[in-house]
């Protein structure tokens, strides 16, 4: 990140609803450049979830809302540079699209999704198990990885840990333990993350699991689960982020290489869409073709505007008549 002049105003965006990964890498990079005393601004489209809320400097982040549009299209027309971090298409930005549209500023590209739109500078890795990855690669290649303290280390850490389902996924090789192994270094408290991200559940979201369990079907003759929750099951309050994760149960039976998770959030609302494979089947492409949604290859999401069962209905449709693995 040579480009960067000391007087320049960056902007970092992720996108709506932001996991580990968009959290940790854009926190960790915002710490970073702050320390280098660079003007930095951090942008989300929606709130994150709460179980991500001890990030360290994540109250700095500004969360679009009504009462501070202005605020932010001022501060986006304003940037030299904008980051986009953890998204490909500006599709995953939500309203913040509007606002990039007239700006003038130089776009730059810090990402792992297949598939990208052109950006005026990219940093972007296909293969990096996590946009923390990247993130990592360019301090190091800045030759500061001295600058890297326990808190962009703990950020870096998250991103890493949650976008390989904890050191598990197949997109994880030599690199990625070295880099952790590196982040442990820097003195982070491996098990305070973990504990509050996987040991600090409130009873709800098991709540919702117990109905998505319950709803779970599965095709034996594809290899193929599915599940889904229905608004009107819900009978209890729950926070943003209890949902992420159930679409693993279904990948772990036996045999299934591709597994689904339809969550109709509210009444009549668009239905959100997880996706999950195992081995070569590509859920990008075809959350893409069918979902718009998109993601990685064996990682993706989508949304559509029908209702739950003619979404379920079209879903099966797909699936019978020209599944083909
Ligand atoms: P999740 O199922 O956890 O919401 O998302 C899994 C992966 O798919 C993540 O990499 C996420 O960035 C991507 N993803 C989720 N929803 C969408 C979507 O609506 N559009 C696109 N392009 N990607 C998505
Ligand atoms: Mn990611």
């Amino acid at each position: 990140m040579f480009f960067l002049k000391k007087k320049n105003k960056i902007t970092l965006i992720i996108h709506k609803n932001p996991d580990g990964d968009a959290l940790g890498s854009s926190l960790g990079l915002m710490i970073y450049l702050r320390k280098l005393n660079y003007n930095v601004n951090l942008i989300s489209p929606t709130n994150y979830s709460e179980y991500y809320s001890w990030l360290p400097g994540i109250k700095s982040i500004i969360v679009l809302s009504n009462n501070n549009k202005f605020f932010i299209e001022k501060i986006i027309l304003d940037s030299d540079y904008i980051f986009f971090i953890d998204l490909n298409n500006f599709s995953r930005i939500g309203e913040l699209k509007k606002f990039i549209k007239n700006s003038k500023s130089k776009k730059v590209l810090i990402d792992h999704h297949p598939c990208p739109l052109n950006f005026d500078i990219m940093f972007h890795d296909s293969k990096a198990p996590a946009t923390s990855i990247i993130v990592f690669r360019l301090i190091s290649d800045m030759n500061n990885l001295n600058k890297i303290d326990k808190d962009i280390a703990t950020c870096l850490y998250v991103g890493l840990m949650t976008d390989t389902g904890y050191f598990r996924f197949p997109t994880i090789d030599s690199e990625t333990h070295f880099i952790a192994g590196s982040l442990i270094k820097k003195g982070i408290n491996i098990y305070y993350i973990y504990n509050h991200l996987q040991e600090n559940y409130n009873e709800n979201k098991l709540k919702l699991l117990s109905i998505a369990l319950k709803n779970l079907k599965i095709i034996k003759e594809y290899n193929i689960s599915y599940t889904y929750i229905k608004s009107s099951e819900i009978f209890y309050s729950y926070k943003q982020g209890d949902v992420d994760g159930i679409i693993n149960y279904g990948l772990n039976v036996k045999n299934i290489i591709f597994s689904v998770f339809f969550f109709e959030e509210k009444k009549n609302s668009p239905i959100k869409i997880s996706l999950r494979s195992k081995g070569k089947f590509d859920v990008n492409l075809f959350s893409r073709k069918y979902f718009s949604g998109g993601g990685h290859k064996n990682a993706a999401g989508g949304i559509i505007e029908k209702s739950l069962s003619e979404t379920i209905k079209y879903f099966l449709n797909i699936v019978y008549k020209d599944f083909n693995i």
